[in-house]
């Protein structure tokens, strides 16, 4: 099997270099040039499946090139002990057909953890394969979630080293605490007095500088990127839209042969193309329901066929899916205009110009054949959180309050009422002040410091705190490096040459 570029100028690689390399040398997306076939085995035994042998079922499809013991071993390590539920992303449902997907349990309580988890396991098996004897250098620049999944999923992996930047005073204080108390030998987290812009163009230009990579690779080292566009971080977000209808056929819920409804706050369009390609591989999925917050670049996309990124930027309560270029939308574009990359290239050449481009009439037709879309403002997910624990005490984070409310719309407005699951992406207690303004009003929000109102809603609400989060206050500092912009070079050599 091999992947090409959405972009078609580059060669044709395998597997092992496109989860190397992340992006293709023409700007454009790996993709398998044969989008695998599902075996009828991986349908039939789904409802009675563990995470770990879905996990093996599905990835052997996209991975081809690892062998079946490869991927075990990779799984094992990923999902056996790493997870606080032996169901990896159990399914609650609320009430009888809306269920919540919860994608947190893993050590940094964010559906990130499903993928960067795995990936570097996968990335080391495939520099063996590559004949790649350099150690690996992840450079990753974070506005919160990205980084200390990265950190988590790397720490201590043989042959490996990660080196965080985040800035300073732009993530939350769970989110920095998460990162500062990092544990491993090989991990490296560096505060950043600037943005994050600031941070990711240092992390890109650092990446792209050619003089700076010979350096490295006549130390033995080669610089990677964990993005999420990287291949082999989509991959694992498939299994767990098979498990969530696993779990609705075992329940009873979904009799055989009916379809579900998935609903994805949706950020970098990376969770909900997941969920896209599993209905490709025959999940019986209806509609592919894509919220947005105020940041609504997507839910006018797939309503008028235009994306039109010249617009205002907002910080919101959900700031995970605070992006106007959803990266990983490339993909979805190379089917809907016929898999021709010289029409991506065209759309992706407007989109860098003039900041939109519009797709054909019958481009959009094929688009919303597969999706809906709505958003939500911020009151709104306020209202959602407050509303969804009221009616059935079930506690929920900003970034899955959005798909409640678009879900919401969605039912009002089409009248479909079949099942649905909604991906729940964050713990609450990651997002402890819109959680707690929600429920306790914003006056009695606004004194406490993050730790605690994650103790007073745990107290309030009766809900468990995830051990990872639990554990933070208690944890010693472990990295103090704070430094300039420009220095970011300098430190990457300096930690380096420890
Ligand atoms: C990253 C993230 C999202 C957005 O996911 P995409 O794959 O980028 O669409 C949503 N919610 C949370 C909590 C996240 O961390």
């Amino acid at each position: 099997m091999r992947y090409i570029s959405t972009r078609g100028q580059s060669p044709p690689v395998t597997v092992a270099t496109a989860l190397l390399s992340g992006l293709a040398p023409d700007g454009g997306l790996y993709l398998p040039e044969v989008f695998p076939v599902a075996p009828d085995d991986l349908f039939e035994g789904v409802a009675g499946s563990d995470y770990p042998d879905l996990a093996g079922g599905i990835l052997r499809l996209f991975l081809a090139g690892y062998t079946p013991e490869e991927l075990t071993a990779c799984i094992n390590k990923a999902y056996g002990r790493n997870f606080d539920t032996p169901a990896v992303t159990p399914l609650t449902m609320v009430d009888g057909n809306l269920g919540f997907l919860e994608l947190w349990h893993g050590p940094t309580a964010a559906f990130k953890d499903l993928a960067l988890q795995l990936l570097p396991h996968l990335l080391a098996v495939a520099a063996a394969k590559a004949g790649q004897k350099e150690e690996i250098v992840l450079l990753v620049a974070t506005s919160g979630d990205t980084g200390k999944a990265a950190l988590e999923g790397f720490k201590d992996v043989p042959g490996t080293k990660v080196i965080v930047f985040f800035p300073e005073d732009g993530v939350s204080p769970v989110q920095k605490r998460q990162m500062v108390t990092q544990e491993g030998k090989n991990t490296f987290v560096v505060g950043v007095r600037g943005n994050f812009d600031q941070a990711q163009a240092g992390v890109k230009a650092l990446l792209a500088a050619e003089d700076f990579r010979r350096e490295m690779a006549a130390a033995g080292k080669r610089f990677s990127s964990a993005n999420s566009i990287n291949w082999g971080r989509l991959v694992p977000q498939v299994v767990y839209y098979f498990k969530a209808w696993g779990e609705l056929l075992r329940q009873q819920i979904l009799p055989p042969g009916e379809t579900f409804n998935v609903v994805v706050p949706t950020g970098n369009f990376g969770n909900i193309l997941a969920a896209y390609y599993g209905k490709k591989l025959g999940l019986p999925i209806h509609k592919l329901i894509c919220a947005s917050n105020r940041n609504n670049v997507l839910t006018d996309f797939i309503r008028t066929g235009e994306y039109n990124r010249n617009r205002r930027f907002y910080q919101t309560i959900s700031p995970s899916m605070d992006i106007l270029v959803s990266s990983n939308l490339e993909r979805l574009l190379y089917e809907l205009v016929g898999e021709d990359p010289e029409a991506v290239v065209a759309y992706m050449n407007q989109l860098r110009q003039a900041g939109s481009y519009r797709l054909t009439e019958r481009e959009r037709a094929r688009l919303q054949e597969g999706f809906w879309a709505g958003f939500a403002t911020e009151e709104e997910t306020t209202a959602a959180i407050k509303e969804v624990y009221e009616r059935y005490h079930y506690l929920i984070d900003p970034h899955t309050a959005v798909g409640y409310k678009v879900y919401q719309d969605y039912r009002t407005s089409t009248g479909d009422t079949r099942p649905a699951v909604i991906a729940a992406t964050a713990s609450p207690f990651k997002f402890n002040r819109g959680v707690a303004t929600a429920l306790f009003g914003a006056e009695s929000a606004a004194d406490a410091d993050e730790f605690a109102l994650m103790e007073s809603l745990a107290e309030a609400t009766g809900a468990p705190v995830p051990p990872g989060l639990a554990a933070l206050k208690a944890k010693p500092v472990r990295h103090r490096r704070v430094i300039e912009p420009e220095a970011m070079a300098a430190t990457v050599r300096a930690i380096l040459d420890e």
